[in-house]
């Protein structure tokens, strides 16, 4: 497994478990992204995000189709009930599949104006929802309905369902992507994807301090991602940093240092831990899902 793993910093070694390789778990997705673990039967659920259905992986079942159409569904967490809560390229909305499994829209305008188009979101512990709003499903065909964008920019949201409040926390970046909070949340990561289709915009990951678990404050520049431009991240129990990129599964310490990367066959999207203890990294790239053991755990699911 040595030649599918860069190692720039012996820190990754105690990340790594020894032996273990990637595995691709299925493959005929035309784009996946969004994968969230499911403890119950072990299973994965993601989004075939360009092909409009949400997929579902167990090692008993291998692959399924869950839901067709998806409205063009793209990031998928769980919130503290375990009801699967998802951004919908295509509604332009937050939804949330209930007990009962009907989905349901939770929120989908700001002050009155449709969203852009919710693209990837995580669960706080104190049940809020914070998610980036891009305009990919207005702007590109395969990710959405299109239509008219009604917000002035791209932010990154705070959505508490349990009051319907919502409000922009990020409004400085070009667009927000994949999100992920420190272990203690005391930090936001943010990924800014814009060099996708603007020549010569950012392809870096953000940090802010979050302030009373509601706002953020004194954001910077955490690390620029070469090749390509980071999607999701995610984090692990030491406060690692696992990112998406053209080539890799890029990871960085949280004082910056890039690690190492796990390289992948196919540009990865999107990636989340699970497994029965946490330990094991599951990653959507391309057609394909793929996972590895670690020798650490996440903090997010
Ligand atoms: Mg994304």
């Amino acid at each position: 497994m040595a030649e599918a793993i860069e190692i720039y910093d012996d820190r990754l070694r105690a990340i790594l478990r020894p032996g273990a390789s990637l595995q691709e778990l299925a493959n005929s997705a035309v784009h996946s992204e969004g994968p969230v673990y499911f403890h119950e039967d072990d299973s994965v659920v993601w989004s075939d995000a360009h092909g409009n259905r949400l997929l579902h992986w167990s090692p008993a079942d291998k692959m399924s189709v869950l839901r067709s159409p998806s409205d063009y569904q793209s990031g998928n967490y769980r919130d503290l009930e375990g009801r699967l809560v998802a951004c919908s390229s295509g509604l332009r909305a937050i939804i949330r599949r209930e007990h009962d499994g009907e989905w349901k829209v939770l929120v989908d305008r700001y002050q009155g104006k449709r969203l852009n188009s919710p693209n990837d979101l995580v669960v706080k512990s104190d049940n809020t929802i914070w998610f980036t709003d891009p305009p990919y499903g207005i702007t590109e065909p395969n990710q959405g309905y299109g239509g008219e964008q009604e917000q002035p920019g791209s932010y990154v949201y705070r959505f508490d369902p349990a009051s319907g409040e919502i409000y922009p926390v990020v409004t400085d970046m070009v667009r927000p992507n994949g999100l992920a909070f420190s272990p203690d949340e005391s930090l936001l990561y943010v990924s800014d994807t814009a060099a996708f289709n603007i020549p010569g915009g950012p392809h870096h990951l953000r940090v802010y301090e979050v302030v009373d678990h509601r706002h953020v404050q004194n954001g910077r520049v955490f690390c620029v991602i070469d090749p390509g431009q980071p999607d999701g991240l995610r984090v692990d129990e030491y406060g690692n940093i696992f990112t998406s990129s053209q080539d890799s599964v890029q990871v960085y310490a949280p004082d910056g240092t890039q690690l190492g990367k796990i390289l992948i066959p196919q540009t990865s999207a999107n990636l989340t831990f699970g497994g029965k203890e946490r330990d094991r990294l599951f990653i959507t790239a391309g057609h394909s899902l793929y996972a590895i053991d670690l020798n650490t755990r996440g903090v997010q699911l």
